[in-house]
């Protein structure tokens, strides 16, 4: 089960990568050639803030697969919820936390 959801979010970043980047045969590059260091340079300073921030998020996203809490909310410890998963899968808050932090700030 866990390699099916590290498959539909890798699935999901290629998607995301492709619809907002336009630079796939760079990242494509990036992955391929340097695997093992994440991501080069000059792909990360092509990037915005929010990319960036998106990017981070789904690296620890794929790290947290390997976890026995993977989906579970950060802040309150519940289950984040497939459907939310499904769509926003490198989320580390469910919908509850997630619409706190979004009234508090
Ligand atoms: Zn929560």
């Amino acid at each position: 089960m866990l390699t099916e959801k590290k498959k539909t979010i890798i699935e999901h970043m290629s998607k995301y990568y492709n619809e907002s980047l336009d630079i796939e045969t760079g990242i494509a590059q990036d992955l391929g050639d340097k695997a093992e260091s994440s991501y080069s340079k000059e792909f990360l300073l092509s990037l915005s803030d929010a990319e960036r921030q998106r990017l981070g998020m789904i690296d620890a996203a794929l790290k947290r697969l390997d976890a026995p809490d993977f989906g579970l909310c950060e802040d309150c410890g519940k289950s984040i919820g497939k459907m939310r998963l499904d769509v926003i899968p490198w989320t580390p808050h469910c919908i509850v936390c997630q619409e706190k932090e979004e009234q508090g700030s």
